[in-house]
Parts: C-alpha cells; sequence; structure tokens
C-alpha cells in the first residue's frame, strides 16, 4: 500500500484563513538565515492577509539559551516584524505533547526503544551500511516489537527508553512544497522509525511542532530549506493523528563562505539591529536573498515603509 498523500482532500480550505508563523529555537540570537525565514513567512502571512504567531521552539532545553527569546523578539521588533498574539513556548506545552503521544500509543502506533546511537551505529555497520557523518541514521527497527500492544501503564512505567513511530511499510510520502514543487520521501527506507520522545523524557521537535502547527490553527508553514527533510515525517504524523496538512514553502539557505548553512551552533554572526540604519540594511539583505526586487534604497524610508513596498513585491 502506498501511503501517499492527497493534499486535495486534507489541505486547509482558505475559508479557515491564512494563519502562518516563525519558530525560532532560542539558542542563540538571529542570524541572517533565520531573519530570511522570519522574512519570508511574515511576508507571505501579510501578504495574505493572514496573521503571522511567534512560537519559542525552546523543547531542546541544554541547547537553549537564557534570553535569547528576549533577544530574538527585540531583533523581530527592530526589524518591524510584529507578530499576532501571545509568544508561546513549546517548554509550556508538555501536556498536549504527552496526550498526542497517548493517542498515538493508544493507537499501537509507538514502542520504546532503549537503542543508543552507537547500537544503531553497529546494527547498521553490520548490514553494511555506513551513514556519513552529520546524517541521520535510518533505524533499523531492533525494538521494534512483534506486535503493538503497549498499555497505558506499561508506557508510564518506561521512562527512561525512548519513543518511536511505527511506520507502516510503504510509507512514501508525497507533496507539492509551494516553492519547490513536488516532492516525495520513502520514510521507510531514508529516515526509519524515527523518535517522538527521548529517553532524557524531552519531546522531539517532529512531534511537537506537527502538535502546535495543528493546535495553533496555522496553514502555512514557511521555512528554511534546512527543514525540507522533516516535512514528510511530519505528514506522515499529521496522517496517524488526523490532522490536517498545511501548506509549505521552504525557503533558500543562507550559506557561509565554505557553503555551509548558517546556524548557531556554528556561530553565525547575528544580524545587527542596535539602529533603524542597521535593521534595514539587514532587511534589504534578506529580501534580496529571497529574490525581491525593486524595493526602495533610500535612507530616508521608515521601516514601515519599507515592508509596505516588500509586502506589495512578495
Ligand atoms: N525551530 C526550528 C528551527 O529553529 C524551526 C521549526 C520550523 O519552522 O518548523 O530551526
Amino acid at each position: 500500500m502506498i501511503l501517499a498523500v492527497s493534499l486535495s482532500q486534507n489541505l486547509p480550505s482558505p475559508a479557515d484563513g491564512y494563519r502562518g508563523r516563525f519558530a525560532p529555537s532560542p539558542t542563540g540570537p538571529m542570524h541572517a538565515g533565520s531573519l530570511v525565514a522570519a522574512l519570508g513567512s511574515w511576508l507571505d502571512a501579510r501578504k495574505n492577509g493572514g496573521q503571522w504567531l511567534l512560537r519559542m521552539e525552546d523543547l531542546d532545553t541544554p541547547r537553549c539559551i537564557p534570553g535569547a527569546d528576549q533577544l530574538i523578539q527585540a531583533q523581530l521588533l527592530a526589524c518591524g516584524l510584529h507578530w499576532d498574539g501571545e509568544v508561546t513556548y513549546q517548554s509550556k506545552r508538555q501536556d498536549l505533547y504527552q496526550r498526542a503521544l497517548e493517542r498515538l500509543n493508544t493507537l499501537k502506533l509507538i514502542y520504546p526503544c532503549s537503542c543508543s546511537r552507537q547500537t544503531i551505529a553497529n546494527t547498521l555497520a553490520k548490514r553494511g551500511i555506513e551513514t556519513p557523518r552529520n546524517q541521520e541514521m535510518v533505524y533499523p527497527g531492533t525494538c521494534l516489537p512483534d506486535q503493538l500492544r503497549m498499555n497505558p501503564l506499561e508506557f508510564s512505567e518506561t521512562p527512561k527508553t525512548a519513543w518511536r513511530i511505527a511506520l507502516p511499510p510503504n510509507c512514501h510520502i508525497g507533496y507539492t512544497d509551494l516553492a519547490l514543487g513536488q516532492q516525495s520521501q520513502d520514510l521507510n527506507t531514508e529516515v526509519g522509525d524515527f523518535v517522538l520522545r527521548r529517553s532524557d523524557s524531552l519531546f522531539t521537535y517532529q512531534l511537537a511542532v506537527v502538535v502546535d502547527d495543528t493546535e495553533q490553527s496555522i496553514t502555512h508553514i514557511v521555512r528554511g530549506e534546512d527543514l525540507l527533510s522533516n516535512t514528510a515525517r511530519q505528514i506522515h504524523l499529521q496522517q496517524v493523528l488526523g490532522y490536517c496538512t498545511p501548506h509549505y514553502r521552504h525557503l533558500p539557505l543562507v550559506l557561509d563562505e565554505h557553503g555551509e548553512k548558517l546556524s548557531k551552533q556554528t556561530l553565525a554572526t547575528q544580524i545587527h539591529t542596535q539602529d533603524k540604519k542597521h535593521a534595514l540594511t539587514e532587511l534589504r539583505k534578506a529580501a534580496n536573498h529571497l529574490g525581491l526586487k525593486d524595493l526602495p534604497d533610500s535612507e530616508n524610508i521608515t521601516i514601515a515603509e519599507w515592508l509596505l513596498s516588500a509586502t506589495r513585491a512578495w
């Protein structure tokens, strides 16, 4: 059975209104790449008369930097990128993720896994599969039980194990990206059963993002291309949880001089937004990267005026 997505059935209808979001991880201040994602998603929302929400993805607590959330908000405001409603924090929404996990457990779609990265690498090596560094290993299914029959009691009694989703065979996900066109991924051969809750009890990005996007009624996800390879996993989760699949648009990545993606881990330089002049310069660079043409280049323009022109040009 092929589990290709039939987008026409599952996409939010125009009557739902446009709701977009920017969902940074507060692991440091914004860099040029995050501004491209923020500006692109803001412009797309405003052009469509939609809302733009701000969500701090602060689940991976060891990686979060205290105060980075405030810094990101200050940088967005300096760039005139105002959001709608309250800022949400994933760290305060654990109950929602737990409920989704329990639902998947009731559906017998998850199983506990005690494999370390080394065990997985060894199992793959025995099968002659070497995973290049920086690439995720395809889980070989070591802990997949013959029968997925955990009950809620057993579920809560396994605090030290990770929990993985059991993919059905031939789990091939196809979708249309609004920027990149037709995409597809074979989750069995390219990803394997992926983790939804880690052995240190942290919920993973894949689960939290899907729950939040649905719970916040997000209709359009506009984000960097570095997240493209996560999309099929997220669509699969939406399908099994009975959620709608939003529209996806992935934006071109900003690369450093070595051709590597900018990231806070590689200490990418933060954007300079200390005054209007610097903020406008950063916005202009981001707009240029997004391919926006003929925007006003006057020094005297306000940020709000410049953003209006950018919205028209989007
Ligand atoms: N929190 C993710 C990041 O900062 C983005 C998640 C998303 O937009 O889906 O890379």
